[in-house]
């Protein structure tokens, strides 16, 4: 059964308005996931909501049905340049599409909304809000710009919804925030996200909210169970061949590739342009319409490789992401959980690949222990020896590296070229114990890199690049 779903109770059942089932059906959703069963009838009811969720939850739909219904049934006009309903997010991505989901899930209800973020010119953000709007999703720069310049008021905001809080704090929005909300009705309803609960994001809330739902759909910072985890030990030097068999071998469908800089996403973007890999960059130094470009592409039929820094990633909402794979840890766990929240949406199942160097193995560490459980390794973690003797003098690589022949991933990979299905997973080979990762490798271990299709020409030259 897929645990993202409560399929017992129907969106009726939740007391949603006609308008809003025909929305509902249109899109195809036949029933609630679990978030919304628990908000919905408490946000039509006026409470305020804590809710505990990341991205892949349906937790846009959790706060945007009931708040629309809500607007509908006191129809009020918001007045030039106000808004009714304001829904700050992190970024631009995440604000356009809360933004598309607030129409389509608004279209038969005659809801108005607009959205303003920062990176692309105010003219038409500002003519959007001239006779203002039942909806407003922004980002918090751009919003204070405009409220600066008189061309937005929130003085009379009547719902509030915090998206993603967590990610604000760390980008630090926290200024922006308090001064946004300082500027609102004390009489609002307020909704209250974010994927994760650092004391930072509780504190927040606590100046925010009132009496409100807690909604968890998760424990703490536990990934959807959608997605298949797993961690190569590699050595830097071999991430990026390692990255390409990857890609020509086993991630075939939707991926998206994290870098943590700007400036390796781009290195990373030329060297599979190079391997023949067609690739789309999203970070923060693309323009918008760069930005926007990669978007599309990467949601057509015929995706290339996304290769995503965090910061540009956040929210990105795309069906059947087959596989994220972090070329890089991040340096923060919770970072880890966002990133592989790409995957495995509502619904879908979804696999997360993770890269670890010898000099990342303590990120690991936190990662696992904010999992509070181990991931899966797929080699042993002595395949990422320190930089020092990886680079000693007479230690050659082919020496060093473990046996390729009988590996499970290999036949898994062979198995899947010749029975044609492209959507299956490969086998896998069998995770490492904990005991085997403390141990560092005592007992033989499965290759640390999948080997290449025998007789092709492309995995012949990566073979020996590794
Ligand atoms: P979110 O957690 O809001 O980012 O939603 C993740 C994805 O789930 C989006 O693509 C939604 O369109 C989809 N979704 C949300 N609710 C449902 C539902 N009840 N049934 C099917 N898909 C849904």
């Amino acid at each position: 059964m897929n645990p993202t779903f409560a399929p017992s109770q129907t969106f009726a059942d939740l007391g949603l308005a006609p308008e809003l089932l025909r929305s509902l059906a249109d899109e195809g959703y036949a029933s609630p996931t679990p978030i919304q069963a628990a908000a919905i009838p408490q946000v039509l009811a006026g409470r305020d909501l804590f809710g505990c969720a990341q991205t892949g939850t349906g937790k846009t739909a959790a706060f945007a049905l009931p708040l629309i219904q809500r607007l509908r049934a006191d129809a009020r006009k918001p007045g030039p340049r106000r808004c009714r309903t304001l829904v700050l997010a992190p970024t631009r991505e995440l604000a356009a599409q809360i933004y598309e989901s607030f129409v389509a899930y608004g279209r038969h209800a005659q809801l108005t909304a607009a959205v303003i973020y920062g990176g692309v010119g105010q003219h038409r953000q500002a003519k959007a809000m001239l006779p203002g709007v039942d909806v407003l999703v922004a980002t918090p720069g751009r919003l204070l710009d405009l409220i600066n310049q008189r061309l937005v008021d929130i003085r009379s905001v009547e719902y509030l919804v915090l998206d993603e809080a967590d990610r604000m704090l760390d980008m630090g929005f926290i200024h922006d925030m308090r001064r946004i909300v300082a500027m609102l009705p004390e009489q609002r309803q307020t909704l209250f996200f974010s994927a994760t609960l650092p004391t930072a994001v509780r504190e927040l809330a606590d100046t925010m909210l009132r009496d409100p739902l807690e909604v968890k759909t998760t424990p703490r910072s536990t990934p959807a169970e959608t997605v298949e985890q797993s961690v190569y030990f590699v050595p830097k030097r071999e991430k990026k061949p390692l990255l390409i068999r990857l890609l020509q071998e086993e991630a075939t469908g939707r991926v998206i590739v994290f870098a943590r800089t700007k400036h390796g996403a781009d290195k990373l973007q030329r060297d599979l342009t190079k391997a023949g890999i067609t690739t789309a960059a999203i970070h923060g130094n693309k323009s918008q319409s760069q930005r926007e470009r990669a978007l599309a592409a990467f949601k057509s039929t015929q995706p290339p490789v996304l290769i995503a820094t965090d910061i540009a990633a956040r929210g990105i909402d795309v069906d059947e992401v087959a596989h994220v794979i972090n070329y890089e840890l991040p340096h923060e766990p919770e970072t880890y959980v966002h990133r592989i929240g790409r995957t495995g949406r509502a619904g879908q199942t979804g696999a997360a690949v993770s890269f670890c160097d010898h000099d990342e193995q303590p990120r690991l560490v936190a990662i696992e222990r904010l999992l509070r459980r181990p991931i899966p390794a797929r080699n042993d973690r002595s395949a990422a020896p320190e930089p020092a003797a990886a680079d000693s003098p007479g230690t050659s690589r082919h020496r060093r590296r473990p046996a390729r022949a009988g590996s499970s991933a290999h036949a898994g990979n062979r198995a899947r070229r010749s029975s044609g299905a492209a959507g299956k997973r490969p086998r896998r080979s069998p995770p490492a114990t904990p005991a085997d990762r403390v141990a560092g490798g005592s007992r033989a271990a499965p290759p640390a890199i999948p080997p290449a299709a025998a007789n092709s020409g492309r995995s012949r030259r990566h073979r020996r690049a590794l």
